[in-house]
This record gives C-alpha cells, structure tokens and sequence, in this order.
C-alpha cells in the first residue's frame, strides 16, 4: 500500500488492521460482485464506494500496487500416520474387532425389562470377526462361513496365538473377554500370551474428546469415520441369511478395523509401556516404533531414586528414557 492517494483507500487505511483486511480482501476475490465488495467495504468505512472507485483499486491490487493481507494458513490437522521401523516389521500386529449377535428371550413387556436367566432361550455370542496384519489387507470371518461359529472362533484362536501384539479399541474390557469366553465354552485353551494395545484406554488417558467413541475419535484424528450400521435391522438381516446385510456387516467390521489400525499408528507416541516392540522383536531402539536413532535431549527425568537423560524418537514422537541414570541419590523419605 504504497500510494495511498485516492480518499477511499485512505479511509481504508485509518481502519483497524482487521477491518482494513476484511476491505482489501472483499477488492481482491473476485468471487464477489462488485456491488458486494462495495457494501463490505461501505460497511466499514461509513459509505460504500462507487462501482469505477472499485474497479480502480481492483487494478491496482492486480499490478501489485496494492497489497492485499496473505490469508493466515489455515490449521491444517496433522493427521499423518506414523510408521514402524523395519526392524520390527516383522512382528506380528494384529489389530481385531468383532461384531456380537443379542440374546434371544422371552419377555412379556417391551420397557425397563429385567430379565431372567430362564427366561433366555438363546445367549449372545461373537457373530464375527474383523482383524489385519499390519501390512496385510483387511480380513473377515463370520459364523456363515464355511466352518461356521466352531471354525470361526478356532480361526480367531490362531490368529490371536500367533500375535505378538493384538491392538483394538476397547478391547481389553469387550472384544478380548468375548472371545475368551467362546474359546474356554469350546475347550480351546488359553491362546499364547500376547501384548494388549486398546486405543480406548489410551484415550481415556491422555484425551478428553466430546466423545471416546470410535468414530469421533477417529474422525478428529485420523480423518476417516465408520459406516452407517442401519441399526439392529442390519443385525437381524444379517443372522437371518439375508446376503445384503452381511456384505454390509463385512464393509462396516472391516471399516471398524482399519479404523483402529490407523488410530494406532497415530498413538504410537501416547501408547503405554508395555508393549515395548523392540523388546519383543530383539532389538534396540524407541518402544512404540522401533526406531533405532533417538535423539537426546536437554531434559532429565526422575524417579525418586535415580535421574535419566530423556531422549525423543523423531519418528513417532515418544519420549524414551535413556537406561543409564546421570545421577543417583541416596537419602530416602523414610
Ligand atoms: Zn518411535
């Protein structure tokens, strides 16, 4: 704005800097009629300008002899995903969600029901499964396929055996349990001992979002939301044979699934310890990605004991205490 000479731009220029930005945008974008851009400015300025007075500093925006304020970048969400170093590559992630069918009962009212045992005819049960190998295409499996709910809870038994990490999303407290239940009812056994990731109990932890459900917390972090379901028509439809509900069922477990697997390489930096997939795996490196080179850090961590330099993983953003401790104490709170 270097030649501020006719009255109007003057005007425009003893403005406060917003509205004196909101003025030369309304000149600059084109997307407004002339007409608009003169009732915005009028707006601000006390009268709007002529048609002609517009037009005039419309060109001189377009030779530069203007300057039109730069939009401030918008927030743009960083919603990259990380990704494991190859080192761990090789483990075995499984990330798992399943679908359960309701209990079937008698009952003579429709509201508040309390209803008893013997009055059940048939228990809930897992009606089927979504699970993916990181690196592997998404798979599903369901009491209609081939093998049926004996075959299907055996599968789940295998994959969960051969995991060394098994990530879900309230997992710990329903899908685990479930599945636990069906294998001791078929006398499968305990599968082999495997690391819990549930994305939940991360949430839970470290954030307070609107909402923990899947599909918030999903939408806000990794941009991506779960399907319609329909509701329990879709459940029905699928557990009566319908082919149309159960290739939606598949599509929104599937989903689910795929969900909570890019959830899970958003958090790698908010996972709990414990799952530590170098320690699993061999090798050295940061505990939630596997990266070998951390950098280290001005800052320290302590316990009451012992004090630790604190190093940061440039690839997923957890912060790792280094083992050798810098400074020891010895006097202790009796
Ligand atoms: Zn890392």
């Amino acid at each position: 704005m270097s030649h501020p000479s006719p009255t109007i731009l003057r005007r425009i220029q003893l403005l406060d800097s917003a509205a004196r930005d909101r003025c030369l945008e309304a000149l600059h974008n084109r997307a407004l009629s002339t007409r608009t851009a003169g009732d915005i400015i009028g707006a601000e300025i006390g009268s709007a300008p002529s048609s002609s007075t517009i037009h005039r500093l419309r060109l001189r925006i377009d030779t530069g002899d203007l300057s039109v304020p730069r939009p401030a970048p918008a927030v743009v969400p960083d919603r990259r995903h990380h990704s494991l170093h190859r080192s761990v590559r090789g483990l075995r992630i499984l990330t798992l969600d399943i679908e359960t069918k309701p209990a079937l009962s008698y009952h003579f009212g429709m509201w508040d029901q309390n209803i008893g045992l013997n009055q059940v005819v048939e228990h809930g049960d897992v009606l089927s499964v979504g699970y993916k190998w990181l690196g592997s295409p998404v798979e599903h499996i369901a009491v209609w396929d081939e093998g049926g709910y004996e075959g299907m809870i055996r599968t789940v038994h295998d994959l969960l055996s051969e995991a060394d990490v098994v990530v879900t999303y309230n997992g710990i407290s329903f899908d685990e349990k479930k599945l636990n239940w069906s294998f001791a009812k078929l006398g499968l056994g305990r599968p082999a001992p495997y690391r819990s990731v549930d994305l939940l109990r991360v949430v839970r932890k470290h954030f307070a979002p609107d909402s923990r459900k899947l599909d918030h917390v999903a939408a806000e972090l990794v941009g991506a939301r779960k399907l319609v379901t329909g509701g329990f028509d879709l459940w029905r439809g699928a557990m009566d044979g319908d082919p149309r509900a159960r290739a939606r069922m598949i599509r929104y477990c599937k989903q689910d699934v795929c969900l909570t697997e890019k959830l899970y390489l958003r958090l790698l930096a908010w996972l709990p310890a414990g799952a530590s997939l170098p320690q699993i795996g061999g090798t050295d490196g940061c505990p939630n990605c596997g990266e070998p080179k951390l950098r280290a850090t001005p800052k320290t961590t302590s316990t009451t004991a012992a004090t630790y330099t604190l190093m940061s993983c440039g690839r997923c953003g957890s912060w790792v205490r280094s083992t050798r401790n810098i400074h020891r104490t010895t006097a202790r709170i009796a």
